[in-house]
């Protein structure tokens, strides 16, 4: 599939039925144990991030592939300034839906609809959690080149591991109901990511495997080598 046709569809996934889906998945009703498990998971990803990260009053961090704010709101919460991008529209509504009851008056998180290669600027952090997944690995290695510019001092992101039950998952399509449920959410080796940060110049700090019964990421934070010690 073509770079292009695979942002087309993640888009139009994510302001249609996928946009449902993890809006459920992002909130506190009822969902399935599938989707509960997957829930669970992703807290922890993000409250993972906001340990690491510690306190980042007056940080400039940017949440690239944000979904609904489940981190760029505590982020923003604890002081740092946060710019907040995603390809889908829906899912930029929603979130300043839900700023104007979290943070009322405040634009801070910052919503843009953008995708990941129209991100301008730099950031002290860039962080990208569960958004690789959508995207075969030589687009995430044009993508983390695009981050990687725009990242100061850290570059955080997941991906899903290559695990058996993973595969099984996708191929029962909890991730991607429909036509193409099995050929949606990539997985991608240690390995290769790693190879890939280390050619743009990035050290490894720092490495999680969060699982749950269906959730399964692997986190990185990275810095540039002269800091990579000292955290
Ligand atoms: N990062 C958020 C979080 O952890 O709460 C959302 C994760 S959600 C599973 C994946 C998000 O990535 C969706 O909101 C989707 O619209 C967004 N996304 C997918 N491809 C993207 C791209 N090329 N550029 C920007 N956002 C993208």
């Amino acid at each position: 599939m073509s770079p292009m046709n695979d942002k087309l569809i993640v888009r139009d996934y994510f302001n249609n039925t996928g946009f449902e889906r993890w809006r459920r998945i992002y909130g506190d009703e009822a969902v399935n144990r599938i989707q509960h498990s997957i829930r669970v998971g992703h807290q922890r990803t993000c409250e993972r991030v906001l340990e690491w990260l510690g306190d980042v009053r007056d940080q400039s961090i940017c949440d690239a592939g944000c979904g609904l704010g489940s981190l760029s709101f505590p982020l923003a919460e604890r002081g740092a300034r946060v710019f907040a991008t995603d390809i889908s529209e829906k899912m930029i509504l929603e979130a300043r839906r839900r700023q104007k009851s979290r943070l009322p008056d405040s634009d801070n998180p910052r919503f843009e609809v953008l995708e990941l290669e129209q991100i301008d600027g730099r950031y002290d952090t860039v962080v990208c959690l569960d958004v690789l997944i959508h995207y075969p690995l030589d687009q995430v290695e044009k993508m983390l080149a695009h981050l990687s510019n725009r990242a100061g001092e850290h570059l955080i992101l997941t991906y899903a591991p290559k695990t058996l039950l993973f595969a099984a998952l996708k191929k029962v399509g909890e991730f991607f109901p429909g036509a193409n449920k099995t050929t949606r959410a990539y997985q991608h080796r240690s390995e290769d990511i790693e190879a890939i940060l280390t050619r743009l110049g990035w050290k490894i700090l720092r490495r999680a495997a969060i699982d749950d019964k269906f959730y399964f990421a692997r986190l990185v934070m990275t810095a540039r080598p002269a800091s990579a010690g000292v955290a």
